[in-house]
């Protein structure tokens, strides 16, 4: 068998996948066409990271479709003096996005095995702008609050107010609400007191459980 040539399977899926379909923010795509989305699923996987679908990571999760990973950085409108926080840390692939556009990137994952791996992957690859930990993610992390992003990529019964709190004056989040198998994608940006929203439409994740998610 030929060894995947994995730097052209990626510039073709941000080629095909991401610009055909509308991306156009330069930095996502730049993202996309760097981070070795390859290392972050199983070997077995390897050869169908850059398929046009999401696959299944460790303990049941997956990672997202990478057109579903770029339509949330981009909706989030990132530059790169921003704070972010993702909730459902996975394979540490969307963390890896954020992190080559942001300053600073917080993540948290409800299970430890996950992190574990996620953290042992984005080491390998040097990031060190990514803090992350073991904690049930619909409580946000207040230590290190205001965000001017919050990305949940797990499926929420509602909007944490929990999040809605952590974010910076002008900040976004972003967050799939709906029942447990599918839900549509919502976006939120808070002036002052005021918090705004747009639907960005339809998507399916895994739930996000815990004390202000599924049960
Ligand atoms: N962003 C990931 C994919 C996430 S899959 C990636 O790029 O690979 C959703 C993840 O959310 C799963 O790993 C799941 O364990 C986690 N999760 C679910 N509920 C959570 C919670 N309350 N806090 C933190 N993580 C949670």
């Amino acid at each position: 068998m030929m060894p995947v040539n994995y730097e052209k399977a990626r510039e073709e899926m941000v080629n095909r996948q991401l610009a055909a379909r509308g991306i156009h923010d330069l930095k996502v795509l730049e993202a996309m066409g760097k981070v070795p989305r390859h290392l972050f699923v199983s070997e077995h996987l390897q050869d169908q990271a850059y398929s046009d679908r999401p696959l299944p990571i460790d303990l049941n999760q997956t990672i997202s479709q990478p057109y579903i990973v770029a339509l949330m950085t981009e909706a989030l409108d990132l530059s790169s003096d921003d704070k972010a926080l993702e909730i459902g840390t996975g394979s540490g692939y969307q963390a890896a996005i954020l992190a080559e556009i942001c300053e600073q990137v917080y993540t948290v994952e409800k299970l430890p095995e996950l992190l574990e791996k996620a953290e042992a992957v984005l080491k390998r690859l040097g990031y060190r702008n990514i803090i992350s930990k073991t904690d049930d993610g619909t409580l946000g992390w207040p230590e290190y609050a205001p965000y001017d992003a919050i990305l949940v990529t797990a499926g929420a019964p509602h909007v944490p107010r929990t999040l809605l709190n952590q974010l910076s004056d002008g900040g976004r989040l972003l967050i799939p609400v709906g029942s447990n198998l599918i839900q549509e994608l919502k976006k939120i940006t808070r002036q002052g007191d005021r918090f705004s929203e747009e639907r960005l439409g339809g998507c399916q994740f895994v739930p996000l459980l815990g004390q202000h998610g599924w049960q």
